[in-house]
Parts: structure tokens; sequence; C-alpha cells
């Protein structure tokens, strides 16, 4: 394992807002990216349109934050950058409806690389094609922004006619908050694939069955329910906040030596070379494309697997145990709420 970063990362002195400044950005979608970039760009100066559907509940939203919206097509036509920041899975059929309005030199501009890595969009050749990809919330990008912060994020240049593909994008970047933070050079085919291999191994697949299957261990020896769900739920947040802090190192200090050492004498037992070597199938499924494609063809089909998936994960013991106990513990989690308040009061 390389033990040096070597990665570029732009900050505020990079970015050049001049290369934003005669142009029209169009953001299309008013989601969770859409409305914290159309309102960063708005606040930054830049001319921007959002572009929604006629009946999009959105629609007024955004006029009432003072932005102009326009139908995904005519946005787009009137644009030179287009972000692209509906779903995923919308994103190549709203492309269909723009295309005719997309010029020589124009951008297309991407938070997430899925469509263009895996060729469900296939944009012109005379056109730049880059990423700002946020790596936190559309809501945190934007309260960020308002406190004066930033978020980091990625930038990737997939094609770059123009020649000025990278300094537009930084400029976009900045005019969102991220340069404020640091901007992370990278790749379209390495933020999707790692996206999709740290969403499926560890951050959401990994610690989901790690949480369950620890719970069901304790629950089958005969512990109750109550003490499985705080030991494997509800402490995860405590240990994932020390790491976020400071790295393992914080989590390691902060527990006590017997769980320490517990802890790294038996952490490699249960994520061991069986789990190393399933991590690399799921890593491979991403790099070949099959997972691009079970999840095309799994939307194609109008979600099968999804809906059923979904409410065998709904319905697991866990849930009911978890639903019951937040409630009785629910002044917990107002006393964090007014923590929240107050922190934001002083600062
Ligand atoms: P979202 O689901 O929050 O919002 C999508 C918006 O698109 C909706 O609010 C609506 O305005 C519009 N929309 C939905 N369906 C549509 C349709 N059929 N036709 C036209 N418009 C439609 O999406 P998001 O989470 O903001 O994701 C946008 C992009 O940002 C994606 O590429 C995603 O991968 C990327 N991204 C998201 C996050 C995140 O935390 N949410 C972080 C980084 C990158
Ligand atoms: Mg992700």
């Amino acid at each position: 394992m390389a033990n040096e970063l070597n990665a570029t990362i732009y900050y505020e002195d990079d970015a050049d807002p001049n290369y934003l400044r005669n142009e029209t950005v169009a953001v299309l979608g008013y989601g969770s990216q859409g409305h914290a970039h159309a309102q960063n760009l708005n606040d930054s100066g830049v001319d921007v349109i959002v572009g929604l559907r006629e009946d999009s509940s959105s629609w007024e939203a955004a006029e009432a934050d003072g932005l102009t919206v326009a139908t995904p097509d005519e946005a787009a036509a009137a644009a030179d950058v287009i972000s692209i920041l509906v779903p995923d899975t919308v994103q190549p059929a709203v492309y269909e409806a723009i295309s005719d309005g997309i010029e020589a030199g124009n951008t297309l501009q991407f938070a997430h690389g899925f469509n263009i890595h895996y060729n469900q969009i296939q944009p012109p050749e005379d056109v730049d094609v880059t990423m700002i990809a946020p790596k936190s919330p559309g809501h945190l990008v934007r309260r960020n922004y308002e406190n004066g912060e930033g978020t980091p994020g990625l930038l990737a240049v997939y094609q770059d006619v123009t020649g000025d593909a990278k300094q537009r994008a930084l400029a976009y970047a900045q005019a969102i908050g991220c340069a404020r933070a640091g901007v992370v050079e990278t790749t379209f085919r390495e933020e999707t694939e790692t996206d999709l291999f740290g969403e499926q191994a560890v951050l959401c697949g990994g610690i989901a069955s790690l949480v369950k299957t620890g719970y069901e261990t304790l629950v089958d020896a005969g512990y109750s329910p109550e003490m499985a769900y705080f030991e494997c739920l509800n402490e995860m947040k405590l240990i994932v906040d020390l790491m976020y802090e400071g790295g393992l190192g914080a989590m390691w200090d902060s527990v006590s030596d017997t769980a320490e050492f517990g802890g790294l004498v038996r952490g490699d037992e249960i994520i061991d070379d069986h789990a190393r070597e399933n991590m690399e199938s799921v890593l491979e499924r991403v790099q070949n494309g099959e997972f691009a494609r079970e999840w095309i063809v799994e939307n194609q089909a109008g979600r099968p697997s999804y809906t059923q998936l979904r409410e065998a994960e709904g319905s697991h013991e866990i849930e009911q145990v978890g639903e019951e106990l937040r409630s009785l513990f629910a002044w917990a989690q107002e006393d964090e709420e007014s923590d929240e308040e107050s922190a934001r009061v002083q600062a």
C-alpha cells in the first residue's frame, strides 16, 4: 500500500471565477444536489436557470428561492454549462430530451460518473464533459456555503475540447463553495468505481450486514433484543464519530484497553480472507460493468428485486426493536437536537 498522498487538491486560489462570468449554467433537477448548486451558483453571481418538468412540485420552490425556471430542454438550450442533477437512473432519458439544445463548446457537468462511465449517456465529441461531485448531501453543500464554509468535492475531466474544461469546472466548484474546503482531482472511472464499491462493500451494504449478523448472533444465543440492538446498532454512531474526528486511532484511544485488545485480536477473524475475497468479487463486478447492467435492467423491469429486498430489510426484527427502543429513549434525541441548536446559536 502506498503511504504517501498523491492526489492533486485545488483550493480557492486555484479557481478563476472569470471562466463562468459570461456563461449561463442550467441546473437540471432541484433535489438534494440541484437546489444547493443552483442557489450557491446564483449567490456567487453566476447566471443560473433551473430546468424542471412542467408538473414538477419543485417549480414553485425554485421560483420562491429567487431562481429562473424553465423546462429541461429550454434551460439546456439557453445554457453554456448544463449541470445534470436529476437522479442517476433518470439521467439518460433527460439527456435524450435536452440533446438537441447542446451546442459545440458547451459543458456537460455531472456530480457522479455512472452514466458517462457506463456509456448510458454518450455525449457529442465537441463538448466538454466534467464532474464536480461534492462529498456530502446537498443540504450541507447549501448550509456550509451560507455559513461561509466549504464542502470538499471531487473534480474530473472526461472530455476537454475547449481547453478550459478543468478551469471552468474549478470555477463551478468555487461558486458552489467546494474550493473553500478543497477539490480532489480524480477521473470519472475512479469516482464511479470507488463510489459503488464503497457503498456496497463498506458503507451501506457492509455495515448493514455487519449490524444484522451481530444482532442475530446475540439474539440466537439467548440475549435480549434490547441489549443486542444497543451493542450492535446504537453504539455504532459513537464509534464512527470518533473515527470521523481522528481516524481509527482516536477510536482505539477512546475505548477501554479491554475493548482495544479484544477488537484488535478478533477484528480480522470477522473480516477474514474469505470476506476479503468477497470484497474483491464485488469490486470486480463493479469494474467489469456487471453491477451497472444489473441495476439498469432492474430499473427497466420496474425494480422487482429492489422492492423485495427493501421489504425484507424493513421487516428485520432489529427494525421493530429499534423503533420501540428509540421511542422509549426519545429524550436522548431531543437533547441532541437542542445541543445542535445551541451550537448553532454560539457559532
Ligand atoms: P435527488 O433524487 O435528490 O433529486 C433529483 C431531482 O431531479 C428531483 O428533486 C426532481 O427535481 C428531479 N427529477 C426527478 N425525477 C425526474 C424526472 N423523471 N425528470 C426530470 N427531473 C426529475 O437527486 P440527487 O441525490 O441530488 O442526485 C443528483 C446527482 O447528484 C446524481 O448524479 C447523484 O449521484 C449525485 N450526487 C448526490 C449526492 C447526494 O448526497 N444526494 C452526493 C453527491 C453526488
Ligand atoms: Mg455514493
